[in-house]
């Protein structure tokens, strides 16, 4: 059922993530799936937004997690998050930071999860682009920033998601989130919201209009860390590669 927030939400959430309860590390699945990435270290483009919160859900899933700020965090990490936040303050910082071209070149080959803001950052094109934010041209898709309305008209619901390995439903928090209006044709729609996709992938680009680390299913980033890096250059893009 769709929430509609009667306020302007802040970027936090539910802190029940399962890894801040130590009786649930007792339990054999949990340990397991803390095993299964604990050989990964994550980066998460720590310029600004929503990162903290990835970060939980990296370390609830036994990952290891860098935040990048500089063209050197780069170094020894495997995938990279681009959280949600802000585009045109990223858009900035990317160059102050002198990080466009080094992140431009790892996005190229390794694997990449967007949320938000990062699947602006992520797109080929941004519709009225009166910002004029200047995306990294990765993912080939075209997005309308703010698609879904203002931050007041923000909202909850539930989004499915065809994984491959059969469905899953996952809790799905729009803010400002943008509205893909063009999808090339390497691109795999694996969820869609009344008809517009929300969740799309591009070989080892994964991609979300919406925050799905707000609450504590992980399931997202375990197919993220899971099946998209498992992913190499040459293979056919499946949902399943
Ligand atoms: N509208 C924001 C932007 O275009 C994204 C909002 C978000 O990440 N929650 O940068």
């Amino acid at each position: 059922m769709r929430t509609v927030y009667q306020q302007a939400p802040h970027l936090t959430g539910p802190s029940n993530l399962v890894y801040s309860n130590p009786a649930l590390c007792m339990i054999p699945s949990v340990v397991n799936m803390m095993r299964k990435f604990s050989d990964r270290t994550v980066g998460i483009l720590a310029l600004q937004g929503d990162y903290e919160r990835h970060q939980r859900q990296l370390e609830a899933v036994g990952a290891k997690c860098r935040l990048v700020r500089l063209p050197q965090d780069l170094k020894d990490i495997d995938s990279i998050i681009i959280p949600g936040g802000e585009s045109t303050t990223m858009d900035i910082l990317l160059d102050r930071f002198k990080l466009r071209e080094p992140l431009t070149k790892f996005a190229q080959s390794a694997p990449v999860f967007g949320t938000c803001a990062g699947m602006v950052m992520l797109a080929h094109g941004i519709k009225d682009n009166l910002s004029k934010v200047t995306p990294l041209g990765l993912l080939d898709i075209d997005v309308i920033r703010n698609g879904y309305g203002r931050q007041v008209h923000s909202f909850e619901d539930t989004v499915t998601a065809d994984l491959g390995d059969g469905e899953i439903t996952v809790d799905a928090t729009f803010i400002r989130a943008p509205k893909i209006t063009r999808l090339g044709s390497e691109v795999t729609v694996l969820a869609s919201y009344l008809g517009d996709p929300v969740l799309v992938r591009q070989d080892n680009l994964l991609s979300s209009s919406f925050h799905a680390e707000l609450s504590d299913d992980t399931r997202l980033l375990e197919y993220f860390l899971g099946k998209v890096a498992a992913y190499k250059s040459g293979s056919t893009c499946s949902t399943n590669a």
